[in-house]
């Protein structure tokens, strides 16, 4: 006799079909009810970062700290246990999602499990003060303040790898944690082509006549800008029936929901590009998780395959679709009619090539297209060294500089500008820069194979027809959420691994045209 309790705990001793599919049901209940709990994170995060009143934000972050804890309680808990190992006898019966979503739970559960709660809440402790020691020191310019901080995270990354284990690299389990399967022995011939050739393109960049981009920082209206923004990404396909476009200092895209991704933006009166690439690069994010599969609703799945996949996504439309030629001469007429004063005397040429202008800069986020990787490269070799020991906290000031020097020939006479412009280390989040990158790779090498499949891509692109480029991303990326690994995304998409080449071709391609070299 078999009995199924109301939580669909199963009692006998044989297991019968109506058994397992109770099971099975329970689990995805469970895995339903933890993503409700993140929705319910993410709304509260995106409203503190839009909306909330100043006064607010103590009594947010306890009310977000809460949601958490329950949240990492149940992905760690003894139902999880008792779910996973009810699964884990018949993963052959187990759906595509029932499947991909049970060693989801089991990697992360794995994970959480391998590290002593103590520790785990040192970390956490650590790091919250790490990261207002990071903001006092960056004031200040400062670095020496927030060394014995960063010594530490690090010795708690070492910590944390030897509870994981790892294979070749101890590095290789940080970059799993964002890439999954990613690992240096990949990234390495990977980074050093780009590298290479990027610093040889910047060369040739410098040696040619500068472009003037001077009137993008003219006065450009606000609302004017929102206005013209929301019709743009309306237009290359974000759906405001499934979203909404607000303020934030620091623009990001999340998803609360099905039918619920959200973008923000920040409009800077004295420079025209901040909110319209930023806009577009958070439509990218945003139109892949308003894409996903219907099947992954109310699992682990339904989000993006890992964050360089992601990141592919917002920089495909941000630079490989939004600073084109066919792009500005569909949308240029209209952004010329709202900023008929401002542009009267500009060209839609000369536009182009002031939106593409490259040049050597101190910080990351200002980065252009082409000398945005040197920076993530030099936080890449230092994070490695770092961990594996061959650098020490003490000297990155100095090697910043000089890697720095050695990829885009300047340096920062600080470091505010320098080695503590970022937020990531101080707050543990190592790891994380090879994404921005690998997104970058990964665009162009959709875009090589978009364009074989779809050899109209430009001429479509200047008729603001976006829906085939779309259908082409959905089929081959969004629809998959995280239910194929960012290889198998890869190699299906483009028949092949991640290749750099891609990349360094589109550039080449694109500055010898703007530079005339
Ligand atoms: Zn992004």
């Amino acid at each position: 006799m078999i009995y199924v309790d109301l939580k669909g705990r199963l009692s006998g001793l044989t297991m019968t079909s109506s058994s397992f599919e109770a099971q099975v049901a329970d689990f995805r209940q469970y895995v339903k009810r933890i993503s409700d709990y993140k929705s319910a994170i993410n709304l509260l995060g995106w409203d503190a970062r839009t909306k909330l009143p100043k006064k607010g934000v103590d009594a947010r972050s306890q009310v977000i700290g809460t949601l958490s804890t329950e949240h990492f309680k149940m992905r760690t808990s003894d139902d999880m246990q008792r779910h996973l190992d009810r699964l884990s006898a018949h993963v052959d019966q187990l759906t595509p999602v029932v499947l991909r979503t049970y060693e989801e739970c089991q990697k992360d559960f794995d994970k959480s499990k391998k590290i002593k709660a103590d520790r785990f809440e040192a970390f956490t402790v650590l790091t919250n003060t790490a990261q207002s020691v990071w903001q006092t020191a960056r004031e200040h310019n400062d670095f020496a303040s927030f060394a014995p901080y960063l010594s530490q995270i690090v010795e708690f990354q070492q910590e944390f790898i030897d509870c994981w284990g790892y294979e070749g690299h101890p590095y290789n389990t940080l970059l799993d944690a964002f890439e999954p399967g990613m690992t240096v022995q990949v990234l390495d011939p990977l980074f050093s082509t780009l590298r290479a050739q990027t610093v040889a393109l910047l060369q040739k960049v410098m040696q040619a006549k500068p472009i003037d981009d001077s009137f993008l920082f003219r006065h450009f209206d606000a609302e004017k800008q929102r206005a013209f923004c929301t019709r743009l990404v309306q237009q290359i396909g974000y759906d405001f029936d499934a979203g909404r476009l607000d303020e934030s200092a620091h623009p990001f895209a999340t998803g609360i929901a099905r039918g619920d991704v959200r973008i923000t933006t920040r409009f800077l009166t004295n420079f025209l590009s901040t909110s319209l690439f930023g806009c577009i690069h958070e439509s990218g994010h945003a139109m892949y998780e308003q894409a996903l599969s219907k099947d992954l609703i109310d699992t682990p799945l339904h989000e993006g395959a890992s964050m360089g996949i992601h990141e592919s996504q917002s920089r495909f439309f941000e630079n490989i679709v939004g600073r084109s030629y066919a792009f500005w001469d569909h949308f240029y007429g209209d952004l010329k009619t709202v900023f008929k004063d401002e542009l009267a005397d500009i060209s839609l040429d000369q536009f182009y090539r002031a939106i593409n202008v490259a040049k050597p800069s101190l910080v990351r986020t200002e980065a252009d297209e082409l000398t945005y990787n040197l920076h993530i490269m030099i936080r890449y070799e230092i994070e490695k060294g770092l961990i594996d020991g061959s650098l020490q906290v003490k000297d990155l000031p100095e090697i910043w500089r000089e890697k720095m020097m050695e990829y885009l020939g300047i340096a920062p006479d600080n470091d505010a500008d320098g080695v503590l412009q970022d937020i990531h280390w101080s707050s543990g989040d190592f790891g994380y820069f090879p994404s921005y990158s690998l997104g970058n790779i990964y665009a162009a090498q959709f875009a090589n194979a978009l364009e074989k499949d779809i050899p109209t891509f430009s001429a479509l692109i200047a008729n603001g027809d976006f829906a085939p480029i779309r259908k082409w991303l959905h089929h081959n990326i969004h629809q998959h959420g995280k239910l194929l690994m960012p290889g198998e995304i890869l190699l299906k998409a483009t028949g092949e691994p991640s290749n750099a080449q891609f990349l360094v071709t589109y550039l080449t391609k694109k500055y010898a045209s703007l530079y005339e070299f």
